[in-house]
C-alpha cells in the first residue's frame, strides 16, 4: 500500500489542508482499475468506517498477491468540510465560505481532457483544486464509488441508467434495500464522472458504459456509524471487488439483488405543509399504501385542532425520513420509492440541493 496526500494551500496564509490517499497497484494490467472515496460531505461517516476496515482487508489480500486492478482509496475526502464548524455543529454538506454544496460544481469535462483538470492547480480556491484533484483521480479508474450516506435511511444507491443492470452486483454485495436509478444531469461527483466517460468523443453521447461504473452509495443514515455495520459493508465491498476481478479470491454466497430498483421521478419527496413537531406513524424500511397514516406534524402543542396529517401519495417503500423532529414549512419530511412516477413535477438532475 502506498499512502500519499494531496496537500491543499489554504486560501488565507498560514492554513493548509490535507487529504490522505492509499493506493493498491494491481499485478494484472488487464484488470479493472477502482477508485473509491468516502466523506466528500464531511459529516457522513459511514463510508469513512467502511473504508476503514476495507483497507485492513486489502492490506491482507496485497500480502498475499491478491490485488490484481488498481484500488484507490481516498477515505476522508474533504479535510476543508470536516473542519467547519458552525456554533459547535458540524457543517458538512456546504462549503461556508461560498454557500456551495461540496458534492456540486465538479468540473463536467470529456475523459480525453481528464489531464487539463490539473492545469493551473495554484489559481483555483482550495476547495476547487479539491474537487479537481479528486475527479483526474476518480478518471483514471473503470469504476468510482462514492461513498455517502442520507439522514435517516436505508441503504441504497444513485445509479446512471447507464450502468444498470450491470451494476445490479454492487447492490446485492453491499445489500441495498433499494437502488435509484438517476439521468445524469447534474454536477455532483458522481454524475461529472459519468459525463466525461458519455461524452469521451464531445457532442456524441454513449447511453451505455460497459465495464464501467459511477455510483453514489448511500451508506444508510448519518447515525449509522458502528463496527459490525461498517465491518459488514466493507467485506460486502471486497466481494464486489472479487466479482469484479479486482481483488483475486472466492467469491462468498451469490446473493441477487431483490429491492425496487426505480427512476427518480418515482421517488415521492413528502414535504412538511407547515412547521411543528413531527410524529413519525411509520418508519423507515416499511412498505407504504396510497393514503396510509405516515406523521402527523404538530403545528400548535395543547390543540388537536392545529394536527396536520401527512398520507402516503402512493404504494411504495419508505426509503428515508429527516432526523429533526422540528420541521419547517416546506421542508423535507422523507422520501418513498414509490411504485409509479410522482405527480409533483421534478427537474432532471439531483433530488436534494
Ligand atoms: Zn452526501
Amino acid at each position: 500500500m502506498d499512502v500519499s496526500e494531496i496537500i491543499l494551500p489554504g486560501d488565507t496564509p498560514g492554513i493548509e489542508w490535507r487529504v490522505p490517499v492509499m493506493r493498491f497497484n494491481g499485478n494484472d494490467p488487464a484488470a479493472p482499475k477502482v477508485y473509491i472515496q468516502a466523506a466528500l460531505h464531511a459529516n457522513e461517516l459511514p463510508g469513512t468506517a467502511l473504508a476503514h476496515f476495507l483497507c485492513g482487508k486489502l492490506r491482507q489480500a496485497e500480502s498475499e498477491g491478491r490485488i490484481a486492478g488498481d484500488i484507490t482509496l481516498v477515505p476522508q475526502a474533504n479535510s476543508v468540510g470536516a473542519a467547519q464548524s458552525h456554533f459547535g455543529e458540524l457543517q458538512g454538506r456546504f462549503d461556508l465560505g461560498s454557500r456551495t454544496n461540496f458534492n456540486r460544481d465538479f468540473p463536467l469535462i470529456s475523459i480525453r481532457d481528464r489531464a487539463e483538470l490539473l492545469d493551473g492547480l495554484d489559481s483555483y480556491p482550495a476547495i476547487d483544486r479539491l474537487k479537481r484533484e479528486l475527479i483526474h483521480m476518480a478518471l483514471g479508474a473503470d469504476l468510482v464509488l462514492d461513498l455517502h450516506c442520507d439522514d435517516e435511511s436505508l441503504q441504497y444507491a444513485y445509479i446512471d441508467e447507464a450502468f444498470w443492470p450491470e451494476a445490479s452486483d454492487l447492490a446485492a454485495a453491499l445489500n441495498m434495500e433499494a437502488v435509484l436509478l438517476s439521468d445524469g444531469e447534474s454536477s455532483a461527483f458522481e454524475e461529472a464522472v459519468s459525463f466525461a466517460w458519455k461524452y469521451e468523443v464531445p457532442g456524441e453521447r454513449k447511453a451505455t458504459l460497459s465495464g464501467k461504473l459511477s455510483v453514489t452509495v448511500e451508506l444508510r443514515g448519518r447515525r449509522d456509524v458502528y463496527p459490525g455495520m461498517a465491518e459488514t459493508d466493507a467485506e460486502g465491498l471486497l466481494q464486489f471487488l472479487i466479482g469484479r476481478g479486482i481483488v483475486n479470491g472466492a467469491p462468498a454466497v451469490n446473493s441477487v439483488f431483490s429491492g425496487p430498483a426505480v427512476p427518480l421521478d418515482n421517488v415521492e419527496i413528502v414535504r412538511a405543509p407547515q412547521g411543528g413537531t413531527v410524529l413519525f406513524h411509520r418508519d423507515i424500511g416499511e412498505r407504504v399504501s396510497e393514503g396510509e397514516l405516515l406523521a402527523t406534524i404538530v403545528t400548535r402543542p395543547g390543540f388537536v385542532e392545529g394536527d396536520i396529517d401527512i398520507h402516503a401519495p402512493q404504494d411504495g417503500l419508505f426509503l428515508t425520513r429527516t432526523s429533526d423532529r422540528l420541521v419547517r414549512r416546506r421542508g423535507d419530511l422523507m422520501k418513498i420509492a414509490a411504485d409509479q412516477p410522482s405527480k409533483a413535477a421534478r427537474k432532471a438532475g439531483t433530488l436534494e440541493d
